[in-house]
Order: structure tokens, then sequence, then C-alpha cells
């Protein structure tokens, strides 16, 4: 997963409930309820993307050891889809080491890759996790500052192709059947992890929460007393240009565009969203914001965004019953209030 989000963590969407905690809740609760108070806790996963987690909750210590099962449980499904992590490898990366044998992965991994590969279907190939031979140029690129050889983008066709990743249900196991392919779940594993994360806090009798993690979001039920979470898409180009916002409950919210992650070369910007038509990144300068019952759908789908034509797009989130997205061309820096 690539580590360099966290300025788009902390800048391109601002959870706006968690920075202003709002006033108690009111003392009006059914006499058994006991109060809840608010607490937020924040730390670093996914390599160095800050997670926020925001959770109502009786007293402290009830508060303090959800937040700390939930970030166990994040960094272990962080470190089971970690592309970066080789020696010895992730459980996704044994699955390129070890190509083309079938290789034994965890259910959350299983779960993901078949996603993924429905997902490609759905946005009709714009939504590819074998994609990684390009992730990998891009990152070169935006270390050099040059566009990749083309040659390393013609060699890197052969291993890119959904149809060589494998999965068998029944004997909990996956297979590239091409040496040389990898994977790279980076679009898709943030939202997937949100919403195991709900899972366990619902688990806990802890469901009116959020967590948050670069540009992917789940929310729980509403905070005592408020109509949602409030969300907040400065960047997201509106009408009366203060950004999107609205309020979310039991659904997740993904954000994908080029504001912070992307390469500038020969003055055009490359976003880290990789077009596999091209194999470079994404120029068609956008922003998307997905809404939905699951962030493993909503990641994927805003990723996908930035690639597909507005029709074919909104047709791929149709499918995905109940969601729901909106695209707009990214504000140009001479359009950004204050510059
Ligand atoms: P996101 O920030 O959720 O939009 O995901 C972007 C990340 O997904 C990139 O950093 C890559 O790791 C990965 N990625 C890039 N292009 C694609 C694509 N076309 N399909 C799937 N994953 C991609
Ligand atoms: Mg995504």
């Amino acid at each position: 997963m690539n580590v360099h989000a966290a300025a788009k963590a902390a800048l391109l969407l601002a959870l706006a409930a968690c920075a202003s905690p709002p006033p108690s809740p009111p003392a009006a609760a059914p006499a058994a309820a006991p109060p809840l108070s608010r607490f937020s806790f924040t730390a670093v996963h996914f390599g160095n993307i800050p997670v926020e987690l925001c959770l109502y909750a009786p007293d402290a210590a009830t508060a303090q050891a959800a937040a700390a099962a939930a970030f166990a449980r994040i960094a272990a499904l962080a470190a089971m889809m970690n592309d970066y992590a080789y020696e010895p490898p992730s459980p996704l990366n044994r699955i390129a080491a070890e190509a083309p044998a079938p290789v034994p992965v965890p259910s959350e991994l299983l779960s993901v890759l078949a996603r993924a590969i429905e997902l490609h279907h759905i946005t009709q190939g714009a939504f590819d996790i074998t994609l990684k031979p390009y992730v990998q140029l891009w990152r070169v690129s935006r270390r050099l500052g040059e566009l990749p050889p083309q040659e390393h983008l013609r060699a890197a066709v052969r291993y890119v192709d959904i149809t060589a990743l494998q999965l068998d249900a029944a004997a909990s196991t996956a297979r590239l059947a091409r040496e040389g392919m990898w994977l790279d779940v980076g679009g898709i594993a943030k939202g997937y992890v949100g919403d195991e994360v709900l899972r366990l806090l619902r688990a806990r009798g802890l469901p009116r929460c959020s967590y948050h993690a670069g540009g992917d979001m789940v929310f729980g039920e509403a905070p005592p007393g408020e109509p949602g979470w409030p969300v907040l898409v400065p960047d997201f180009p509106t009408a009366d240009g203060t950004g999107l916002r609205f309020v979310a409950s039991n659904e997740a919210v993904s954000v994908s565009g080029d504001v912070f992650r992307f390469v500038e070369i020969d003055g055009r910007r490359y976003a880290h969203v990789i077009d596999p038509r091209t194999g470079l990144g994404v120029t068609d300068r956008r922003l998307t914001c997905v809404r939905g019952p699951r962030g493993l759908d909503t990641d994927a789908l805003a990723t996908a965004g930035l690639l597909l034509d507005e029709a074919a797009w909104q047709a791929a989130l149709a499918q995905v019953p109940g969601c729901r997205g909106q695209v707009a061309r990214a504000r140009q820096e001479s359009e950004v209030p204050g510059q």
C-alpha cells in the first residue's frame, strides 16, 4: 500500500465532528442507559496514514480498551495486505512470491481479493489490483521526475491480468498463474479495514463510532442527539465554493483524487491512480466521492471514478446496492480560495 497519503489524510478531508467536540449529550436518556461521552484516538497505520477513531462510550476505560482492540485489528489487517513487506513476505506478497503455486490465505484477504475481482468486472476493468507493475513504475517516476521508458511499460503489460488471479474459496487459497505478477490492494483495503473496525466496535456495544483513514471513512450510528457524523470535503468543487458537506451514519464514504498524491512531469500532473490503458497515472484531474453500505466497495469505486467516464461510472455504481457517487473536475490552484 502506498505510504504517501498523510497529507491527504490531514488536509483533503476534515471530519468536522472530531475536530470540535459537541456539547455533552442530553441527560434525558432512558434511566438505565448511562450517558455517553465522546472519545477520539489517532494512530498511524498503512505505512504513514493517520487513522482516526471517534467513539461514544460510557467511560474512558471502555473507550480506551475498544480503541486498543480496534487499532490492533487495523495493524493485523494492514500487515496482511501490505504490498511493501517482502522479507518475510506479507500474506499478500506471498501469493506473488510463490506464483504460480496456490497459497493459503487468511479469510479476510480472500474476501478482499474476491471482491476486487468482482469490482474489476463491475468497473469494466478500470479497477485492477494486478496493476502493481505500473504502480511500481509510477513510484520510480515520482522519484526521478520522469515518465517510465516505453519499453518498461510494454514489459509490464504481460504482468497485468486479473484473470491470472485465481481463488479457491473452499481451500482458502489464492494463486497468481504467472510468475512475476504481483498485487496491490491499496485502492480497496482501507475501506475494507474500516468495515472490520466498525464490526468490532459494534460487537463491543459501541455502535456510535467512526473510522477515518486517508480518503476512506466508515460511520456507525449518529452521535447522540445528532443527525449524523458531519463530513466535509473542502477540495470538492461545489457551487458555493465551500466544499462538499453532508452528514453520514451507518455508511461508508470514500474520496479519491489527485489533490495530494501526484507527480508532475513536463507540466502534467499524473495522479497515483493508474489508467490500465496507458500504464500511467491519470491526468484527467478529478475528485470523486462515493457513499454506500461498505467501505470495501466505496473505496474501490471512488478510485475507479477517476478513470471511467461518468456514464460508465454511474452504471458501475448502480450495480452495487446502496452506492451513489459524485465526480467533479478538481479545482486548479488558481481557483482555490485564498491563493
Ligand atoms: P485510492 O487512494 O483509494 O484512490 O487508491 C489509490 C491506490 O490504489 C494507489 O496508490 C495504488 O496503490 C492503487 N491503484 C492505482 N491505480 C489503481 C487501479 N486502476 N485499480 C486499482 N488500484 C489502483
Ligand atoms: Mg480507493
